[in-house]
């Protein structure tokens, strides 16, 4: 495979960010998580980030048309040309559907999507300790609850991933070592074929 373009599902919490950041000095392709370039924005005080704030404050989603500009400046730079590894985006539907779109403008496709998954009351648990060491503002337990109702339903994005044959499940609900493996044990599969 001369390119891979990754993309990342499953609910947050599922611990696919510490995979990302593994799996982005593994295969040296750059990661983009919309979470952190949103909070980057916001603390810059760019316009994306003024108003993308509003929304995470809320634990809402932003609305597609700001979330999938900032996608596209990057998947289309020299930087992202052997592949791209994306964490939380897509995150719903037309998201996904402006992803293929802009992927096909430049002749490229989704590799493979890696879907964690994870029961959710295991992942409300992490999220709050999370909050509790690293005190984000989003993960207050009433944003948390919304934020977890809202990604509850990545269904629609599983369902729409299976149908184009690309998704793999990854059981999320084990160590963070085991857990790479089995990423990797998928690489590889994917690679020999
Ligand atoms: P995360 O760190 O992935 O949990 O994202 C934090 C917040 O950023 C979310 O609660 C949303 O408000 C916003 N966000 C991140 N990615 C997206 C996306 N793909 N679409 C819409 N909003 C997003």
């Amino acid at each position: 495979m001369s390119e891979l373009n990754l993309v990342l599902l499953g609910p947050p919490g599922s611990g696919k960010g510490t995979q990302g950041e593994t799996l982005q000095e593994d295969l040296h392709l750059p990661y983009y998580a919309t979470g952190d370039i949103l909070r980057a924005a916001v603390r810059e005080g760019t316009a994306i980030g003024l108003e993308a704030k509003q929304y995470m404050e809320r634990g809402d989603l932003v609305p597609d048309d700001v979330i999938v500009g900032v996608i596209a400046e990057r998947i289309d730079g020299a930087e992202a040309e052997d592949g791209f590894i994306l964490d939380g985006f897509p995150r719903t539907l037309p998201q996904a559907d402006a992803l293929d779109g802009m992927l096909g403008e430049i002749g490229r496709e989704i590799s493979l999507v890696l879907h964690f998954m994870l029961p959710e009351e295991m992942a409300e648990q992490r999220l709050l300790r999370r909050a509790a060491e690293q005190s984000r503002s989003d993960d207050t337990p009433d944003v948390i609850r919304r934020r977890m109702e809202l990604q509850r339903a990545p269904d629609e994005l599983v369902a729409y991933y299976r149908a184009k044959g690309i998704l793999v499940g990854i059981h999320a609900d084990r160590t963070i070592d085991e857990v790479f493996a089995e990423v990797q044990a998928v690489l590889e599969t994917a690679a020999a074929r």
